[in-house]
């Protein structure tokens, strides 16, 4: 059986809507059904004096959609069948009875023959018994022809666009004539499409509905776990995205200078972060077209499931006059992506703070045998990439060596001339920007410290202890937690007998810490799997003190 976070299979929808109830404001549920009512909006018959109710719904599996939509300013019920299946035409009546009044109620139905047949035979019923309902088919899949080959377009989460418009107008009292033909415009001018990576599986249920190519991707997908029109390689996110964008931007005829509301969902397994990526490459797609981008949405909207994928809707802004506004109005919904915002989309990037400028009294006199000692270690550091990644594998993450040779290969490639604490001031910052990771910030805070301590003269020892110092600070460790320290602070000591000494302390202390378990950083939750083994660190240390001996100011 799939692994996934339920009860009995049987119990998902009901058990999940709960959880929305418990979650959104404001909402209830009826009982022993699976529909979720705004708690204000309960009606006792036709005659109920209550604003336009909206109404939508349909399979299961598509969370937020559609109970997380329930909330002032969007849906008034959501009827939710089993997953992927379509709720009986009772159900629909039944949510119908509970929240529509003199108002009447519009139902929007995506386009699935399923829901079509059950929500319009509710309709039908609820009309014999005296409520004025109108219904309003969404099909905003670009992927299938407009024609009579197949059961119509499919809705998708352009849907999500109408219970936002249409809602926020019901909100504002609208009337059923007016919010009908909000929805309806809404309805008939947003395009979508859909791109599938991995498939979804139905609880309860071992394996998926349908395949997905291991390595490829379906294009123009239902929101069923159904395959696509099409199956494609995959592909960065830029062309998949461009697929999308061109199919919808054709399909719907989009002019240049057209101002779009754009919205990027979620099929449910697809983190927020691939989704900003695809976000990004649908603005830069539709501006390159010369269009506008007045709204841009992103997030789950309306899923499949733990299917990873996204569709892209596009609806032209001037679809009607108020869409914009009736976009931004707010709503109670947690769901919908957009919570008060009325901006379009722009990157508006500012400028990077500047560093104060260095006074020429700081840079000094130029050390010509400091800047050979810091080449000399940044070389030695770069001979020993492999080595020390190949270490930080065994007892870390395996980025050490790749680590040290980006600050030592940044260093060598524009080294900053001046006296020896100038020098260290400069390595300090190379390493804070590039290095990264532990040891990035940790290096940093000891060249900083030694700057300060090495004075006119080169005081090299002073330097060493002054670092250890503020390594140790930073980092909280004392020696024998196993980490560069090890190596670092017997040396700082022994370089008052020459940096000879130091260079032996330090090798003594790497050895060491393969006999000890870490108490610091990474390798810490490694426990006795790390002894046998040196800490990369420590001996990162000695590789670099080691090439500071041909330095002429020790000779
Ligand atoms: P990570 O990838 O774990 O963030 P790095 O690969 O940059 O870190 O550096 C790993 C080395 O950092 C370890 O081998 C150890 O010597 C050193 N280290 C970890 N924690 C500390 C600490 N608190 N103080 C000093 N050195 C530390
Ligand atoms: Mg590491």
């Amino acid at each position: 059986m799939a692994k996934k976070l339920i009860n009995d299979p049987l119990d998902v929808v009901r058990e999940s809507m709960e959880g929305v109830v418990l979650t959104q404001p404001g909402t209830t549920i009826l009982r022993d059904r699976t529909i979720v009512v705004r708690k204000d909006r309960i009606s006792q018959g036709p005659g109920t004096d209550l604003p336009v109710a909206l109404i939508s719904g349909g399979g299961a599996g598509h969370e937020p959609a559609h109970a997380g939509y329930v909330a002032s300013g969007m849906l008034t019920a959501a009827v939710s069948g089993a997953v992927f299946s379509s709720p009986s035409v009772d159900a629909v009546l039944d949510g119908i009875r509970t929240v529509t009044g003199t108002g009447g109620a519009l139902l929007i139905v995506k386009s699935y023959t399923g829901d079509r047949l059950n929500f319009g035979l509710a309709a039908e019923l609820a009309r014999s018994e005296g409520y004025d309902v109108r219904m309003v088919v969404v099909g905003d899949d670009v992927a299938l022809a407009d024609d009579d080959d197949n059961a119509g377009r499919r809705g998708l989460a352009g849907t999500v666009l109408v219970h936002k418009s249409a809602g926020a107008l019901a909100e504002r009292g609208g009337s059923l004539d007016d919010v009908a033909a909000v929805a309806q415009a809404v309805a008939s001018g947003v395009g979508t499409m859909g791109l599938g990576l991995t498939p979804c599986i139905v609880p309860g249920s071992d394996e998926p509905g349908a395949d997905i190519a291991a390595e490829g991707a379906e294009l123009g997908l239902g929101i069923h776990g159904e395959p696509g029109i099409e199956s494609i390689d995959m592909a960065p996110a830029d062309a998949l995205a461009k697929r999308l964008v061109d199919t919808i931007v054709t399909d719907r005829g989009f002019k240049s200078g057209t101002g779009v509301v754009a919205l990027i969902n979620s099929t449910g397994g697809t983190p927020p972060m691939e989704l900003s990526i695809i976000s990004r490459a649908v603005l830069n797609l539709l501006q390159g077209k010369g269009l506008r981008v007045d709204r841009l949405y992103q997030g789950l909207v309306m899923t499949s499931l733990e299917m990873a994928g996204c569709s892209v809707s596009l609806l032209a802004a001037d679809t009607r006059e108020d869409l914009l506004d009736l976009l931004d109005a707010p709503t109670g919904s947690l769901s919908w992506p957009s919570q008060g915002s009325s901006e379009a989309p722009d990157l508006a990037e500012v400028d990077v703070p500047t560093a104060p400028e260095i006074a020429d009294d700081e840079v000094g006199k130029d050390d010509a045998a400091c800047s050979a000692a810091i080449e000399r270690a940044c070389n030695a550091l770069l001979a020993a990439e492999d080595e020390l990644t190949q270490m930080d594998k065994v007892v870390g993450d395996g980025d050490l060596g790749t680590a040290l040779a980006r600050g030592a290969r940044s260093w060598l490639k524009d080294p900053v001339k001046g006296g020896a604490a100038h020098q260290l001031r400069a390595l300090s910052a190379v390493v804070r920007r590039e290095v990264g990771g532990t040891s990035g910030p940790l290096y940093a805070a000891g060249l900083l410290r030694a700057a300060e301590a090495v004075g006119s003269d080169g005081d090299w020892a002073a330097a060493l202890r002054a670092g250890n110092d503020g390594v140790q600070q930073l980092g909280g460790a004392q020696e024998g937690d196993r980490t560069m320290v090890d190596a670092l602070a017997p040396a700082a000591v022994a370089a008052a007998d020459g940096l000879t000494a130091a260079q032996a302390a330090a090798h003594k202390g790497a050895d060491g810490t393969s006999e000890r378990t870490a108490r610091r950083g990474r390798s810490s939750y490694l426990g006795d799997r790390v002894v046998g083994h040196p800490d990369p660190g420590a001996v990162a240390i000695a590789v670099w003190l080691d090439a500071l001996t041909s330095s002429p100011t020790d000779a």
